[in-house]
This record gives structure tokens, C-alpha cells and sequence, in this order.
């Protein structure tokens, strides 16, 4: 027997006139590249996504086409976002600090038709635009008076003068809730980047589940400033969020710098952040540095790679801000599991409480997991034993675009698929899950596992170190052991032996590094994560001491 409730489909053009009814007045705020605040709200925002999807229908967008961008989070990528998205078409975001040859091979892969951008990045399309055959527009995301003079590209559009050539309403089409919404390519670090294409329904249930108390906590009380990119898997499914719970939006542009995101905190009254552990520590920099403090500030999401427990203390006693600590990945949409406490937890000392705080965290409902070894056979959720992470749920993919790389899914015995998520992890009994490595990072000393994250969140907790990295190096004996690369904290010194006499007490003995090598800087991935293979490339001719 059939359920008797109405069957309508999820979509995102659903959230844009949810707020544009229901939180008219709540603003959207944009640190444009010209360097001005830009400020509207969620009805004038919809106003002008209607016109910008009459206008790209009219100039030939139609229903599946790729429309891609390059931009920072802004209100006009917000706008591209929902009109692209809402029309039926895919909204291809691109990652700026890509090589512009693989962001050239990425667009002739996803055959984008129209490609947005910001003028920072003019000098990407001027040198892709003429390899890049299937675009027939390149729309300069500015106002008139600041399009680029005596530009070479041929067909250089102004968005403005685009979004005002379109008519006022626009009639969002009742698609299928399984169509494909947007792309997102993975950052390629091995072999050609691979497509993710997440559908409407994808979107929508993962903003659900994300927005939930005990993930992502959004309401309509927040103020949320999404530091992690739109242009990477959806600014961690932010921009659909907000419009969901009716909270306000701060965009920080281009300006990520401590600074920058400090000032828009205090001047805009942000309550709620996300981003990557890098990006944190310029703004912690930046406030200890300079005796401030937050006045609204209260929690922030980080992840995309550990975050070091010392970074959750110092947000938390220094300033009252809790952090939540996310595990996720381009190809779960992203977010697959939260660390936030339990009641069983609230009695605990405070050091028990960092300790699970410190773990990626709880699934989301949507998100199954478990861990597997060699074998395949599930391992024991006992908070020791290590697998390979498995994942599956309405919002993990099921195939890259144009079945890149083949299934990617391992089967078990009743035929359900799991993703393999390349990650090393631990499960405990209350179903906090700890990342241990990613697979290809693992230290493998004397046939043992020796986790590079638990050595790098030791070292950054030492007051000298900024940034830490730990990669395995040859060894004749072990195979391999762990290298510590450091980059000093400005006019602080500390000798070698001082950073391994740290890590006294707090791991068993034969963990600790062999060696460190202090560096200016630490190579940073497209995503602001930590390039283990550059790192492994630049100390290949290292030998340990004594090896
Ligand atoms: P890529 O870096 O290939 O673009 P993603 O941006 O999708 O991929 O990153 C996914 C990977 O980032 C995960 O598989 C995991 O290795 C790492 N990661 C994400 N969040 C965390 C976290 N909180 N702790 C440790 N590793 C993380």
C-alpha cells in the first residue's frame, strides 16, 4: 500500500523560495573583490537569481548543461549557485589554485558551456580560454565600469549586464529530485582529478541532516561565515544550509587572511564559522597576537584535515569558542561524521571530553560506516583496532562522472556497496570514529602502523612549533620511520632534541620520530591541506641518522 502524502521532489530551487518567503529580511553580506561589503537580503537575492536564470535560458543554457565557475564566496556565486542549479542545469566549481592546465583538462572533461569568474582570476581564463573549446561564454563576475579592457578573450561577458538583460520571476521547474545539481572534481593529488556529481536530492537531505543539533547546529540565530570555499565540494554544503534554517550570511570574498576575517566577525556579529585547521591558525595568530577577543563568535566547524587538539583547547578556554571537529570527503557531499558530546559525556573531566572532542566524531544520520582490514572482515568497534573506512548513504557517491576509474564501490555479502574512503580509522564503542591516516600516509615501521596525525597534533601542541608534518622515510632495518618537519613559530627557538624529548610520556617510545628538519614553509594542497607527496618528494634524499 502506498503512503498518501505528496510527492514532491527535493530540490534546491525549494530552499531559495523557502527563505525569499520565510526569512525575506535576512541578509546576505559579501566582501567583494573590488574590497567593499556588499549587502543584501534573501528577497532581493532571489529577485535577481529569477533574472539570471531567464537570462541564461534565453542565452541557450539548458537543462544538464555544465555552467562552471571560478570564484571566491560571494553573492554573485550564491546567485549562480541557485539560478544554474534551480533551472535544471550543473553548476561545475572550480578550484582556483589548481594548475591552470589541470583546470583546463577539468573543463573540457565536465564540457562546461558558460564559465563565471571573479577578476582575480583573469589571468587563469586568459590562459585557458583558447584550450577550452566547448565554453561560449566567460562571464566576468563584476559590474560594467570594472570589465577588463582590451581583454583577448573572445566572448567576455559582464554578469551584471547578463543578469539584467533577463526578465523579473522565473518559473522553477519541477525536475526530477535525482537530477544532477553540481560537480566537483577531486584535487587529482594521484593521477587525473575525478568528477563527484551531486543530485538535488543528494543536497538536500545531506543539508538536512548537516543543519541537525548534533552535527552542524545552524538556526535562524546564526550568523554563519563559511571560510571553506565554494569552490570545493559547496563550501561544506553552507550555502544551502543557511537558506534552510533562515540564518544570515557573511562572505568573506578573497580577504582570508586573520585579519580580514576577524574584522568581518566583529563588524558583522558572525556566530558560526567552518574551515580548515590552516585557516585557523592565522586568524588564532591574529587575536592572540593582538590581545583581542570575540564578542559573538561561539563555534566553529573545522576539518577537511585533523584538527590538532591543541587548537580545540586554545578556542576553547582562551575564547569560550567550541569547535567541532568534521571528517568528510568531495565524494560524501561532504560531511560524513561530527565530534560533538553526548550526555554520557557531560560528567566527564575535561581532558576525557578533548580526548572525544579530538576524534572525527559521530555519523550523521544518512551515513553508515564501518572499518575493514586486510581481508574485508569488519573490525571491532573498540576504539583500537584500525581498517580501512568504509562508507555508504544517500549522499556518498555511487560513480564518478562519465564512470571515471570504473565502480568504485566494494560489495559485501547481502550486495550492498560501500565506498572505500582511502582513510585508516579507528571506531569506539559509542561510534566515534578517529581517523589514524589517510591509507597512502601511514608510517609502516617494523611491520607496525605508526599514525602521522597523532604525531603532528603532539608536535603542534608544543609552543614553539606553527605548522608540523610527519612522513615515513627508508630505513634498512624498520622499513620506514617518521620524519618531523617543522616550521618554526616566528623568533621562538627550540633545538631537536627538546621537540623529540616532548613527545616523552605522551606515545609509546618507539613511535617517536627519529629525526626533525625545520623548514621556511610546509607545501599546501589546493584545499589548504598538507602535500605529503611534495613532502616526500623534497626529503627523498634525506637518510635518517645512523641509517
Ligand atoms: P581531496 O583532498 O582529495 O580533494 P577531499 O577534500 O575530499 O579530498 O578530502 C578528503 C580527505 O581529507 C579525507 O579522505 C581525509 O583523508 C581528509 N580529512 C578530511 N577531514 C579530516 C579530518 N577531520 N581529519 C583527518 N583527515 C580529514
Amino acid at each position: 500500500m502506498q503512503g498518501l502524502m505528496m510527492d514532491m521532489p527535493l530540490l534546491v530551487s525549494n530552499l531559495l523560495q523557502h527563505a525569499a518567503r520565510h526569512f525575506p529580511d535576512v541578509e546576505i553580506v559579501s566582501r567583494r573583490v573590488e574590497g567593499d561589503l556588499h549587502r543584501y537580503n534573501y528577497a532581493a537575492f532571489a529577485a535577481r537569481t529569477e533574472k539570471l536564470a531567464n537570462a541564461l535560458t534565453s542565452h541557450g543554457v539548458q537543462v544538464g548543461d555544465r555552467v562552471a565557475t571560478l570564484a571566491w564566496n560571494g553573492y554573485r556565486h550564491m546567485e549562480i549557485y541557485y539560478a544554474v542549479g534551480g533551472m535544471g542545469s550543473v553548476i561545475h566549481t572550480i578550484n582556483p589554485r589548481l594548475h591552470p592546465e589541470q583546470i583546463a583538462w577539468i573543463v573540457n572533461h565536465a564540457e562546461d558551456t558558460l564559465l563565471a569568474f571573479d577578476l582575480t582570476f583573469l589571468p587563469i581564463v586568459e590562459a585557458i580560454a583558447e584550450h577550452c573549446p566547448t565554453v561560449k561564454g566567460w562571464v566576468a563576475m563584476c559590474d560594467r565600469d570594472r570589465m577588463p579592457a582590451g581583454s583577448k578573450i573572445a566572448n567576455l561577458i559582464c554578469y551584471e549586464d547578463l543578469l539584467a538583460s533577463g526578465k523579473d520571476g522565473f518559473v522553477w521547474p519541477d525536475i526530477d529530485e535525482r537530477s544532477a545539481v553540481c560537480l566537483c572534481y577531486t584535487s587529482g593529488t594521484t593521477g587525473n582529478p575525478k568528477g563527484a556529481l551531486y543530485s538535488h536530492r543528494s543536497t538536500l537531505l545531506q543539508a538536512y541532516g548537516a543543519a541537525l543539533p548534533d552535527a552542524m547546529g545552524c538556526s535562524a540565530k546564526d550568523t554563519i561565515l563559511p571560510v571553506v570555499p565554494m569552490f570545493h565540494v559547496n563550501a561544506w554544503g553552507i550555502p544551502y544550509i543557511a537558506p534552510l534554517v533562515g540564518a544570515k550570511l557573511v562572505f568573506p570574498g578573497p580577504a582570508l587572511d586573520g585579519k580580514s576575517i576577524y574584522e568581518l566577525f566583529e563588524s558583522e556579529k558572525v556566530t558560526y564559522s567552518a574551515g580548515v585547521p590552516t585557516v585557523w591558525l592565522g586568524l588564532l595568530n591574529h587575536v592572540v597576537g593582538n590581545k583581542l577577543t570575540f564578542s559573538t563568535f561561539n563555534r566553529t566547524v573545522i576539518g577537511g584535515s585533523a584538527c590538532p587538539p591543541a587548537m580545540i583547547r586554545t578556542f576553547r578556554e582562551q575564547f569560550g569558542v567550541n569547535v567541532i571537529h568534521a571528517w568528510g570527503m568531495t565524494e560524501m557531499s561532504p560531511l560524513g561524521t561530527l565530534s560533538v558530546l553526548q550526555t554520557k559525556h557531560l560528567s566527564m573531566p575535561a581532558d576525557k571530553q578533548e580526548a572525544v572532542l579530538a576524534k572525527q566524531g559521530h555519523v550523521i544520520f544518512g551515513v553508515d560506516m564501518k572499518i575493514v582490514g586486510d581481508d574485508g572482515q569488519e573490525m571491532p568497534w573498540d576504539g583500537v583496532s584500525y581498517g580501512e573506512l568504509l562508507v555508504r548513504g544517500p549522499w556518498v557517491i555511487k560513480s564518478y562522472f562519465k564512470g571515471a576509474g570504473g565502480d568504485p564501490l566494494r560489495y559485501d555479502t547481502q550486495h550492498r556497496g560501500w565506498f572505500p574512503t582511502g582513510d585508516v580509522a579507528t571506531i569506539d564503542a559509542d561510534g566515534y570514529m578517529q581517523i589514524t591516516d589517510r591509507s597512502k600516509d601511514v608510517i609502516k615501521s617494523g611491520g607496525e602502523w605508526i599514525s602521522s596525525i597523532d604525531l603532528e597534533n603532539l608536535a603542534i601542541g608544543h609552543p614553539a612549533v606553527a605548522q608540523a608534518a610527519v612522513i615515513g622515510v627508508v630505513h634498512p632495518k624498520w622499513d620506514e620511520r617518521p620524519l618531523l618537519i617543522v616550521v618554526k613559530r616566528p623568533g621562538v627557538e627550540v633545538s631537536r632534541d627538546e621537540l623529540l624529548a616532548f613527545y616523552e610520556g605522551k606515545i609509546a617510545k618507539w613511535w617517536t620520530p627519529d629525526d626533525v628538519q625545520f623548514v621556511e614553509a610546509i607545501p599546501l594542497g589546493a584545499t589548504g591541506k598538507i602535500l605529503k607527496t611534495r613532502l616526500r618528494e623534497m626529503f627523498k634524499d634525506y637518510r635518517l641518522p645512523g641509517a
